[in-house]
């Protein structure tokens, strides 16, 4: 699939729910979805009275969820192909490989707004696992992983700024975090209830068993 250079807001109207992947905007009344929540172009209306296929409730489960954690269809068909071999429920093994992605733990920490703000934390060289500089989005953390600010990157203004907001944030409980100090850990595997996306994941398992 080709990189994604649309409005991002109309990923949300296409899939007609909230995927928050602006950040704070998507909190307030400048949200697209809150202004208008109907799928993109002259004929949005239209669609959205259209009866939807089993194959197309599939599909839309699995886009959604690719762009929740903004992962391209080739790596997502990868992740599936992961989950497939390991022991246990395919679709919540999926889900917990995702979230085991590096950006998204920088994310659920709170040391970012967004899941593609924290890609750009990573990408960008700011983040450490271990104490080692990981600049690497997809890279899968494990429990006991220690996750921080690199050395220099602290005293950025971004981070400074970013104490603050990570004293309002929430961290699932399979991470903890320490805002003063910027430093968080993987405590655990996160189980299906950890993961607050309203998806069915099942339906991704039928998209790719057809
Ligand atoms: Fe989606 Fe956020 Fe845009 Fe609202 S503001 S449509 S939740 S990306």
């Amino acid at each position: 699939m080709a990189r994604h250079t649309d409005s991002v807001c109309k990923q949300c109207r296409r899939e007609g729910m909230k995927l928050f992947l602006k950040g704070e905007r998507c909190y307030t009344q400048k949200c697209a979805i809150e202004k208008r929540n109907q799928p993109p172009g002259v004929h949005g209306n239209r669609r959205m009275r259209r009866k939807v296929s089993d194959y197309g409730r599939q599909l839309r489960e699995k886009q959604k969820v690719r762009r929740v954690y903004g992962v391209y269809e080739r790596q997502f068909r990868r992740y599936f192909r992961q989950a497939l071999k390991i022991k246990g429920l395919t679709g919540a093994t999926l889900l917990q490989l995702l979230e085991q992605r590096l950006d998204n733990v920088v994310f659920r920490m709170g040391f970012s707004s967004s899941r593609a703000q924290a890609r750009q934390l990573v990408t960008h060289g700011h983040i450490t696992v271990n104490g080692r500089k990981v600049d690497i989005a997809s890279y899968s953390v494990r429990p006991g992983d220690e996750v921080g600010i690199y050395e220099t990157s602290r005293s950025s203004a971004y981070f400074k700024d970013r104490v603050e907001q990570m004293g309002r944030h929430t961290a699932p409980k399979w991470v903890s975090v320490d805002a003063a100090t910027l430093a968080g850990q993987v405590t655990g595997l996160p189980s299906r209830e950890d993961i607050d996306i309203p998806i069915n994941e099942q339906l991704i398992v039928e998209y790719y068993s057809r």
